[in-house]
This record gives structure tokens, sequence and C-alpha cells, in this order.
């Protein structure tokens, strides 16, 4: 049995942890800003480039949050099997966020489907949303804090293509979603692709493809040749950032794949905006813990 006092523990960081991810963006994330900034040449795409740092900066000296949308809250928990606290881990994570809720502050964004109502917690059904992969052998916990804001949602969409419609459709269904839709997100953005069986598993594989880090690579050598395509080719639209113009549109491409039935392409895109609240930390048995997106943080 897991002892109160350490669920308590474990609900306390996690509801800090959470607000955290408010407030500072992950450090790949501002490095990869810092970069476009500095590759940057139209005025404008500057001055914005310029707020957003100015922006961060202030966030973290007034110690709030770095966008008013804080989102509707996800976890994506990856799990030994023998983490102590496994059976403890909805109720923790449903309480870290009415507590991040109350202290970061966030804004409430969970609005109960169908009675058409604010829940003003953010906690509602099923939200916060809990993603979970468990691995066998193994005591340590991995949770990824994500942020799901309603801008950079709204581009996410998913079809099924056709075999014969090949890597060719993939490219099109990416180009025809960011083109059409990536404006809203506020450029420039992290695009994840899912490239499955069916919808719900591209779709589940696109979210997680934007919470891999920046500059990662898919390990398959023509998957991460067809991001790097993807990258060159979107930032040749110059969206620029929050789609102003500039030389960039994108922060970067991650695709994330599985098998698939050999008459189906799934494929799925899930976008995330300059402020890409994610945040990973992952716990040891013991509940000492360490966190993986963010350098020097002390919560
Ligand atoms: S898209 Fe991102 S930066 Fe823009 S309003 Fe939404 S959460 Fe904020």
């Amino acid at each position: 049995m897991s002892d109160q006092k350490d669920i308590s523990l474990l609900q306390d960081v996690m509801a800090r942890f959470t607000g955290y991810i408010g407030k500072r963006l992950p450090t790949d994330v501002i490095k990869k800003l810092e970069e476009l900034r500095a590759n940057e040449d139209a005025e404008l795409a500057k001055v914005v480039y310029k707020s957003m740092a100015e922006n961060q900066k202030r966030a973290d000296e007034l110690d709030r949050p770095c966008c008013q949308d804080t989102g509707v809250i996800q976890y994506f928990i990856t799990t030994g099997a023998n983490f102590p606290y496994l059976g403890k881990l909805e109720e923790v994570l449903k309480n870290a966020t009415l507590e991040a809720t109350k202290r970061a502050p966030l804004r409430h964004n969970a609005v109960e489907t169908f009675i058409e109502k604010n829940t003003g917690t953010n906690t509602g059904s099923r939200i916060p949303w809990l993603d979970w992969e468990i691995i066998p052998d193994d005591d340590h916990c991995t949770i990824e804090v994500y942020m799901a804001g309603g801008g950079c949602s709204l581009p996410g969409a998913a079809k099924v293509l056709m075999p014969g419609q090949g890597y060719e459709g993939v490219n099109q269904f990416v180009f025809d979603v960011i083109t059409s839709y990536g404006v809203n997100a506020c450029p420039p953005l992290l695009v994840g692709v899912g490239v499955s069986t069916s919808v719900e598993t591209a779709a589940r594989l696109s979210k997680k493809a934007i919470l891999r880090p920046v500059d990662s690579q898919h390990p398959n050598s023509d998957a991460a040749k067809m991001e790097r395509l993807l990258e060159d080719g979107l930032n040749r639209v110059g969206l620029g950032p929050q789609g102003l113009g500039g030389n960039a549109s994108v922060m970067g491409v991650n695709i994330e794949s599985s098998a698939r039935h050999p008459s189906t392409i799934g494929v799925a895109v899930s976008t995330g905006c300059w402020a890409h609240r994610r945040g990973a930390i992952r716990f040891a048995a013991d509940l000492s813990y360490e966190i993986l997106s963010h350098k020097g943080v002390v919560l």
C-alpha cells in the first residue's frame, strides 16, 4: 500500500510542475526560437521574435503564464508496471490539475461537452486527459505534461488514405493542413505527423510526435529524410512568426509511425505553437525526480 504522505508529495510535485509548464517553455523550444530569430531577415518577423523573447522574460519575472491560453491539460504517462503509485496516478493527476489551476493560476478551459458549461476547475469528464504506456519489469514513471491550447489544437486533422496515394499522399495531407489552418496556431509550429493504420492510431502518434524534442529524428532514415523535406518545404511557404511572413513556418517536423494494414495509410497532423508548453519529469520508485525538459528548474 502506498503511504498517504508519499501520495501527497507526488501530487504536490505534479501540481507545481504543471503550473511551471504554463510559465516557461522547454529548453529545446527556447533554443530553436533563438535560432530562428537569428536567421530571420524580415523586419516585422524580427520584431515578433523579439516580443516573443520579451514575453518569456516577463512571464519569468512576474511568475505568470506566458500565454493566456493555458490549454486543456493532458498527461502522457510512461510508467513501469512496478511503479508503486501506479494505481493512484489518475487521482493524483486530477488533484494536481485542480491545485495548479488555483496556484499558477491556469485559465479555466474545461467545458463539459453537451452540457456546455465551463467546470471552472480545468477538470471534467476524462479531463485532464491521460494517455498510458506501461513498461513491464520497471519501477520508474515518466510523466509528460502538455497544455493543449485552442489555437494550436485547431489545425489537428486525420484521414485514412488509399494505399496508392503513398508517401506523396502523406506529404500532400500535411501541406494541405498547414497551409489551410497553420496560421491559426501561432507559428512557428512544431508539426507532428502520425503515419499508421487508422485515424485514431495516427492521431495519437501525431500528438506523441510533438512531445519529442524539436531537433530529434525518426530512427528510420527514410522517415528522417521525410521530416527534413517537409520542414524545408513548409519553411518555403514562409508563414513567419505569428503568420506575418518570414523565413520559417515551422520549428520542425516530427514523424511517429507504426506498422499498418496493407490497404490503408492512416495519417494525422498535430501542431504545437511557438509557445509549445510541454514538460517531462521522471520519478524513481522513492519519488526522487529529474526534470528532463527544462534545464536549471527549481520547483
Ligand atoms: S496558439 Fe499557442 S501562443 Fe497562440 S494563443 Fe494558443 S496557446 Fe497561445
